[in-house]
């Protein structure tokens, strides 16, 4: 059997959390920061640990099957691959900045003015799309220096919070394009039933971390409140308890629910309410 190959970024933003993944899916391996290559004892899978600039080129040119990397490196490579699986981590937006003391106004307003960034393609695109004409100043770190240098008129980069746009006397002037990290396949594919078989699990872990799993107390007579609230997987466990007037329910509950879910059981009366996380949800 061919042993699939999976490219994760070495060390950076997206390393942990793609590590996590992968040990979430029940596989064992060493992520040893000095070896480029890691074998999984458990899968037919080897792990490589690369650059996050090289991941797309190594997928498409089928030296490794699989990679996890950001949205924003696959549209800047420009690469041909399958998008597998959204993966909902390394959620970033690319974003047009510009000097806090500028006058621009409209996107209109870049025209023929200088723009710093490290992704020329997606800012290519997105320039011509809306038709304007920018000379695109390609600079590979610290890209907010720049204005203040007197390099650029603007820049375009990667804003999470904003601090480093305002620590640099920036502001955000438009958002280009949002992005989080994604697990990408060759296109010829082999071993489909391996990749398929990693890719359900990958799935499961996601839909685990969606969800938390609830306990709750609840008299009889409150059971039907209670319930109503409750969608579940497909409908919740009751379970009778030493108290005879009393019920356990057993249910799931999506993450973004929760808080609204758990004041509404309240006032339907659920009492001892006990929230676990899920690690993995095999439908
Ligand atoms: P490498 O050494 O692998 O080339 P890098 O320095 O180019 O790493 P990182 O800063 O580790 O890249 O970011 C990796 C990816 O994480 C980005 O391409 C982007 O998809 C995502 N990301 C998420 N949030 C942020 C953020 N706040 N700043 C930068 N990247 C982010
Ligand atoms: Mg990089």
């Amino acid at each position: 059997m061919k042993t699939l190959k999976i490219a994760i970024q070495k060390s950076g933003r997206l390393n942990e959390k793609s590590v996590e993944l992968l040990k979430n899916c029940g596989l064992s391996f060493d992520n040893y920061k000095s070896s480029l290559i890691s074998p999984v004892s458990n899968f037919p899978l080897e792990i490589l640990f690369l650059r996050d600039d090289d991941i797309p080129e190594y997928v498409q040119d089928g030296i490794a099957d699989l990679g996890i990397v950001g949205e924003n490196m696959i549209q800047e490579t420009e690469v041909d691959v399958n998008y597998l699986q959204r993966l909902g981590f390394g959620k970033c937006t690319l974003k047009i900045a510009v000097p806090n003391n500028s006058n621009f106004q409209t996107l209109t307003d870049l025209q023929g003015k200088s723009i710093a960034t490290s992704y020329p393609a997606i800012l290519g695109k997105f320039l011509k799309e809306n038709n304007i004409q920018s000379d695109i100043r390609m600079i590979s770190g610290s890209v907010e220096i720049s204005p203040g240098l007197g390099l650029s008129d603007a820049i375009f980069d990667i804003v999470s919070t904003g601090g480093t746009l305002k620590s640099n006397g920036l502001k955000p002037f438009a958002d280009v394009m949002s992005s989080e990290a994604i697990l990408i396949g060759n296109k010829n594919i082999e071993n489909q039933d391996l990749i398929e078989e990693l890719i359900a699990r990958i799935q499961s872990v996601l839909r685990a971390k969606e969800t938390k799993y609830v306990v709750l107390n609840v008299a009889k007579a409150n059971l039907p409140q209670v319930i109503e609230l409750l969608p579940g997987v497909k409908s919740p466990s009751v379970v009778p308890l030493a108290e005879e007037d009393w019920v356990a329910v057993h249910t799931v509950i999506p993450e973004r629910d929760f808080w609204d879910k758990i004041s509404k059981l309240k006032q339907a009366g659920a009492q001892g309410i006990v929230v676990m996380p899920i690690e993995k949800i095999i439908v």
